[in-house]
């Protein structure tokens, strides 16, 4: 794992140790930190998995398929986020960032990924986003911006949707609770944890009142 850029993303590096394949999740910044990872950790990178294209966790994609030709897998709901509203949120505040090409594939509500021998199903939980994933599996979740350690991801951006949020919680808090949860920004916790702890998965507070 390596917390990125201005916004202190972070991207997780997935290596099957069986089989020493790795997978990119979020590459969000810092594209030449992340492709001297990649090669430290001497693994075969073979996909980039975006759970979701805000541009905190897209910015290190061009860098690394400078160095790794590999597919970016994304949710076809936040191609407006890919192609388009990250480049002028750069702008907006100010910040470098390289346009990516891509992506590659689609992910879709069951999919399963493999890296190497470790499988991970595809959960759409929009919400903060509207194409939003987590990546579930081997006892963990790669969750993006869905929820942090005590808190939520933000659901006051454009195409962001608090009802779909609370709906997206209420399906996550459903994962066994010893899951690790591996968020985009923070430090990583559990379903359990959060259930005693988090407010909004706790039930005791809701992104929007209904
Ligand atoms: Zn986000
Ligand atoms: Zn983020």
């Amino acid at each position: 794992m390596r917390t990125v850029g201005p916004f202190q993303e972070n991207c997780y590096l997935i290596v099957d140790e069986t089989t020493n394949r790795a997978v990119l999740v979020d590459p969000g910044d810092e594209g030449e930190e992340l492709v001297r990872m990649v090669r430290a950790s001497g693994a075969d990178l073979e996909a980039i998995w975006l759970t979701h294209a805000h541009i905190d966790h897209i910015g290190g994609i061009a860098e690394v398929r400078r160095h790794f030709d590999v597919p970016v897998h994304l949710h076809p709901l936040d191609l407006p986020y890919y192609t388009q509203l990250s480049a002028r949120a750069a702008q907006m505040y100010g910040v470098s960032y390289e346009q990516p090409d891509g992506p590659h594939r689609e992910l879709a509500e069951g999919d399963v990924m493999t890296c190497g021998s470790l499988r991970f199903t595809v959960m759409h939980v929009p919400g903060h986003a509207p194409g939003l994933v987590s990546f579930n599996g081997e006892g963990c979740a790669f969750s993006g911006d869905l929820l942090f350690a005590g808190s939520i991801g933000r659901t006051d951006l454009p195409l962001s949707n608090p009802f779909d949020m609370d709906a997206s919680l209420d399906r996550f808090g459903a994962l066994p609770g010893e899951t690790r949860v591996y968020p985009g920004h923070g430090g990583a916790t559990t379903t359990a944890e959060e259930k005693r702890s988090n407010p909004f998965l706790a039930g005791r507070a809701r992104a929007l009142k209904r």
